[in-house]
């Protein structure tokens, strides 16, 4: 049976559509119909009460959720606890975050990850390894002893997921271009953070598949007047892809409008870097042993050091709005339709129309979510479903 979503502002590509009527048969969109079309009349009809059809949110970097660290237990029921946390705030595909590790542990997060997507946990869409392949020098809340280079005997490893993407962030001058280029040709999308390369080691690696820019601005080599650094190249290359926590906190809003308009907006993806903190009301965690306190978005260690966000990707549209100057269409895009371009999976993600998969949020005009859908499965049913096991 076709499921008939009416009455909502729906976002397409030339902006807020009314009078559409979006018809979803098995986890997919059948089509984008007028109102008034037989097909819509005869499916059973859900009224969305005049609110905002969004594509649903992609985030590419997700530590945590619902009280839950991926780096604590990565397992498929953290991932299905991380995915619902974030559900409520629109996210309808993620990539599980892993900070740098032992291989060990990593191995053991990718196989959590493919046993997530075989039991078909809502919104699973891959993983993202950020380290251990990261510059002491830029590590942020990185613990240093897990830092290592990466050399031919990790590739097996990180090629290893095949049935989700894989995004593993890294410092090219840890590893070699052929060896990104390795990555890229099995599969891997490769992105460049916690890192202190110079313009000239970005452009070799860009030159060789990197495609990515992690939390722009945030532990990379800086913009100066005589060494570009890791932003100039990010900024000066117009392909590549740049994620932006807009919180407020890790980049100021006016570095961030300066660099919108360096490249162009479909380049830039909003992203989270979210902590177990989301989706409750936690004020700490522990991470690695030590603990972050919560403020606000922001989460911080007893340094005062920015360790990951309290924020969810529902905010991240709205301040992008606010803090950046950009249109409501166009912040949304940032949070679906670019990250779905970046990792290569546009066809089916990121987007409301036709063969696209199902993956839907219904919002007021202050962007809360009202319901969220995956595969054309709403909230609703979904936060019923019983754990895998059970
Ligand atoms: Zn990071």
């Amino acid at each position: 049976m076709s499921v008939a979503l009416v009455n909502g502002r729906v976002l397409r590509a030339e902006g807020f559509a009314r009078d559409q009527c979006v018809l979803i048969e098995g986890g997919h969109i059948l089509a984008v119909l007028p109102a008034n079309d037989a097909r819509c009349r005869a499916a059973e009809t859900v009224d969305l009460g005049g609110g905002l059809l969004l594509p649903g949110f992609i985030d590419v970097q997700v530590n945590g959720g619902g009280g839950v660290l991926f780096n604590d237990a990565p397992t498929i029921e953290s991932i299905r606890a991380i995915g619902a946390a974030h559900r409520r705030f629109g996210t309808t595909a993620f990539l599980p975050t892993l900070i740098s590790a032992d291989l060990e542990v990593v191995a053991r997060a990718i196989a959590a990850v493919r046993g997530a997507i075989a039991a078909g946990v809502p919104g699973v869409l891959g993983i993202h390894i950020e380290g251990p392949f990261l510059n002491v020098a830029r590590k942020g809340v990185h613990d240093p002893a897990k830092l290592r280079e990466l050399d031919a005997s990790a590739l097996g490893l990180l090629t290893s997921l095949q049935d989700g993407r894989t995004l593993v962030t890294l410092a090219p001058e840890m590893t070699t271009p052929q060896l990104i280029q390795q990555l890229v040709a099995g599969g891997v999308v490769v992105s460049a953070g916690h890192t202190n390369a110079s313009y000239a080691e970005i452009r070799a690696a860009l030159a060789h598949g990197l495609t990515g820019f992690t939390h722009l601005f945030n532990a990379m080599s800086q913009l100066s007047g005589r060494e570009p650094g890791t932003v100039g190249a990010a900024l000066d290359d117009q392909r590549s892809w740049c994620g932006i926590i807009v919180d407020g906190a890790h980049t100021d809003p006016v570095v961030l409008r300066i660099a919108l308009r360096c490249k162009p907006h479909n380049r830039f993806l909003l992203v989270t870097d979210a902590m177990p903190s989301v989706g409750t009301t936690q004020d700490w965690f522990e991470l690695q042993g030590r603990r972050i306190s919560v403020r606000g978005y922001s989460c911080v260690d007893e340094d005062g050091r920015l360790a990951g966000s309290n924020i969810d990707m529902a905010s991240c549209v709205r301040n992008a709005v606010a803090m950046l100057g950009v249109s409501l269409p166009e912040a949304v895009r940032m949070a679906s339709q670019v990250p779905a371009e970046f990792l290569g999976v546009s066809q089916e993600y990121g987007r409301i129309a036709a063969g696209q998969r199902a993956n839907l949020v219904l919002a007021d005009d202050e962007l809360n979510v009202r319901e969220t859908w995956i595969d054309g499965k709403s909230s609703r049913e979904l936060n019923q479903a019983p754990p895998a096991g059970s």
